[in-house]
């Protein structure tokens, strides 16, 4: 029989089945158990240390601004709001140890641009740089209390998620909650009869914006009776809000339609660019979008995110820090393929994602469709350099299915 000096006294293996068993004052511990305590450890050091905010470590509002040029093309008003959202939530996190009683509130963001402008990708790359939770929810699943989908809490289990159910941390995160315009009411009437996703839910929202106590059910989905919740305290709480508002532009148009008319009609018209008319969004556009005055008014920072010309499709093939075509480049590198393409062929690409009216999202799905072969094929051959030109590119496009592209 093992003596009790002769075993690990974590995982009980005998002295034989270890290389070394390290004495304590009432037991032994093996190397192996040595290792996994280390790891475990490391890991909650970790996360600990991940949340933790320091003055001194802060980026200031021009460098969050630099980080977010690395991988955001253009949209240079929306970075800079955020970048001073940022900065000032750290600042109203580390207010009470500067010690008087001004208190910062928070400002929560609206952000208003087409679809695949680059909003949830400010946002992913937001979070790429934080020291609190981060989470980004769809506003599309939320419904009202006791209807089919989720209730607005859910957006707190998911940060509870993130923090690790740490509460303290999670009540200092920042939400990204997108597609918030499909919770607008539907029709100008506010009578209407009973608006599952429109009003209610924008009611529920209300609260979760302006800070309150909110039970959470840990596991999401729908509220358990039998479920224990945990209350979040969402004061701290940062919610930046991402929307296409699809349509918003005619309100906006009547409006600066009826301000020239009206009020200041004899001065100058100022020029106003038809082609970006989301640049002269206002609050009241929101509210005629079917948005409750409440909702409008916690989310104080509104800006907006500009179409994307070729330009500006051009530069995000290649320079964003993992711009598409970098991508492409490293794919081939694991297999020693040194891979370069003609800009002639870049050039094509954007015209082809215009012509399908694919935007930013069209690139990748152009260039999968272009890349498709050799990526199958050039692994298992001797080829070691391979420059794709614009044959090749056109040949590959037009023998893909471009009606699938065009429907996507
Ligand atoms: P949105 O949230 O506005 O609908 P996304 O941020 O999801 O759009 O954009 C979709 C994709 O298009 C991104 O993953 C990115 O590859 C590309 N993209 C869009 N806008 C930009 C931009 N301004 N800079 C770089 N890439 C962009």
């Amino acid at each position: 029989m093992v003596k009790n000096t002769d075993i690990c006294s974590f995982c009980g293996r005998s002295r034989k089945e270890v290389s070394l068993l390290i004495a304590g004052m009432d037991g032994f511990i093996c190397d192996l158990c040595v290792e996994q305590a280390s790891i475990i450890v490391s890991e909650e050091l970790k996360k600990k240390g991940e949340f933790k905010l320091q003055k001194s470590k802060l980026m200031r509002p021009t460098e969050i601004k630099k980080f977010l040029d690395q991988y955001v093309i253009g949209q240079d008003e929306a970075k800079k709001y955020l970048s001073v959202a940022v900065y000032n939530h750290y600042k109203r996190l580390l207010q009470k140890d500067m010690g008087d009683d001004v208190e910062i509130e928070k400002s929560n963001i609206l952000l208003v641009g087409e679809t695949g402008t680059g909003k949830t990708l400010l946002a992913r790359t937001i979070a790429r740089m934080l020291h609190v939770p981060f989470t980004i929810v769809d506003a599309t699943v939320l419904t009202e209390a006791g209807y089919v989908g989720e209730d607005v809490e859910s957006i707190l289990t998911r940060l509870l998620q993130v923090a690790d159910y740490n509460v303290e941390a999670a009540e200092k995160g920042i939400v990204f909650i997108d597609e918030i315009d499909k919770i607008a009411r539907k029709g100008d009437n506010p009578s209407i009869t009973r608006d599952v996703s429109g009003e209610g839910v924008q009611q529920a929202l209300l609260k979760l914006l302006e800070g309150s106590v909110v039970n959470v059910p840990p596991q999401g989905g729908r509220k358990h009776p039998e479920q224990k919740m945990i209350a979040v305290d969402t004061k701290n709480i940062l919610f930046i809000c991402g929307g296409a508002f699809e349509g918003i532009e005619k309100k906006i148009a009547q409006r600066l339609n009826t301000t020239v008319v009206g009020y200041g009609a004899g001065k100058t018209r100022e020029v106003i660019d038809k082609n970006n008319l989301l640049q002269y969004i206002a609050p009241q556009d929101l509210r005629a979008y079917g948005l409750i005055p409440e909702i409008i008014g916690r989310l104080p920072v509104l800006t907006f995110l500009s179409p994307l010309d070729k330009v500006a499709l051009r530069k995000i093939l290649t320079e964003p820090k993992n711009a598409i075509i970098k991508q492409y480049i490293k794919l081939f590198e694991y297999d020693g393929i040194k891979l370069q393409f003609e800009e002639e062929v870049l050039d094509y690409i954007v015209n082809k994602a215009v012509e399908f009216k694919l935007g930013a999202r069209g690139l990748r799905s152009i260039c999968e469709a272009i890349m498709m072969d050799a990526m199958f094929d050039l692994p298992t051959g001797s080829e070691k350099e391979i420059t794709v030109n614009l044959d090749y590119a056109q040949q590959k496009l037009e023998k893909s299915n471009l009606k699938r592209l065009k429907a996507a």
